[in-house]
């Protein structure tokens, strides 16, 4: 098994994907159309299937090491969970978590569960299903759920099954959860970011150490064509407005000689270097592998 690593000075960034597929751009972001991304030629083949338009849509999860520490950015969707009205994530039966052992983050070896937010793909392997209960996947770590985030999804419907029931409530019982503020800093190498829109308590994870600069979008972004078209919503965003203004302060913050944009649904390579491009940004993946 041949995984994609960044090594961040002293942190060493690991992606386990549970699926990549193609899917119609337009699923996600309503603007992003077969025609409409066939326009941009630096999207084909890393980010976008040249011959049919659609999006390389991945779900990962970041796996950083730093020190003692092994902390998951994002837990995916999981195995069997019931989701109506979302049936590409129900009933999945991966082997995402034999692979994150044998990346070094198995269940009992990570000590930090970060959800950049709690959408139904990004906290599925907080939990796993242990005969008819669902028991938090990780013992050992503790899960850094955003304050505000929780405030919001406390109370908000739940259209895709019972999300908070399933994959959140769990880890609270067992007494793993912290309500943290979204620039957290968990250690002198980590920290979170306030990103929202997408949803109202989002943040981003960054990484920096020894002159070395990587930044974990989370769904501030689904796909980089939304680098070259900041205005371009995707369908899930709560604050469409806010997640518009977010991604354009971060491209400006963060288009530099070497910061790794590390795109939480980016295919292929899954990351790249911003740079300025025909008046917005275009995201540069040269010289990172393309492994799906
Ligand atoms: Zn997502």
């Amino acid at each position: 098994m041949t995984l994609q690593t960044w090594q961040i000075g002293e942190a060493k960034i690991t992606k386990v994907t549970e699926m990549e597929q193609r899917w119609p751009g337009f699923a996600v972001i309503p603007n992003a159309t077969p025609e409409a991304l066939l326009q941009h030629e630096w999207l084909l083949g890393p980010f976008a299937d040249p011959k049919s338009g659609r999006i390389r849509l991945s779900f990962h999860a970041y796996c950083i090491e730093v020190g003692d520490e092994k902390i998951v950015v994002d837990t995916c969707a999981g195995n069997h969970k019931v989701r109506p009205n979302f049936e590409a994530l129900g009933g999945l039966e991966t082997d995402f978590l034999d692979r994150m052992t044998e990346a070094g983050f198995g269940p009992d070896e990570v000590t930090a569960v970060v959800c950049t937010h709690l959408h139904v793909d990004h906290v599925g392997w907080n939990t796993n299903l242990v005969g008819d209960q669902w028991r938090p996947t990780f013992p050992r770590a503790r899960y850094l759920f955003g304050a505000k985030e929780w405030a919001h999804w406390a109370t908000e419907p739940q259209v895709y099954g019972d999300v908070v029931g399933d994959s959140i409530r769990p880890c609270i019982d067992a007494g793993l959860a912290e309500l943290v503020e979204s620039d957290l800093r968990l250690n002198e190498l980590v920290w979170l970011e306030p990103t929202p829109g997408h949803t109202p308590g989002h943040h981003s994870v960054r990484i920096s150490s020894n002159g070395h600069d990587a930044v974990i979008t989370g769904d501030l972004v689904h796909h980089p064509v939304q680098f070259h078209h900041p205005d371009w919503s995707s369908e899930p965003d709560v604050d469409k407005a806010a997640a518009i203004a977010t991604r354009r302060s971060f491209a400006e913050r963060y288009c530099d000689d070497h910061t790794i944009v590390l795109g939480t649904h980016f295919g292929g390579p899954s990351c790249g270097l911003l740079k300025p491009h025909d008046g917005a940004w275009l995201l540069d993946p040269t010289g990172f592998p393309d492994i799906a």
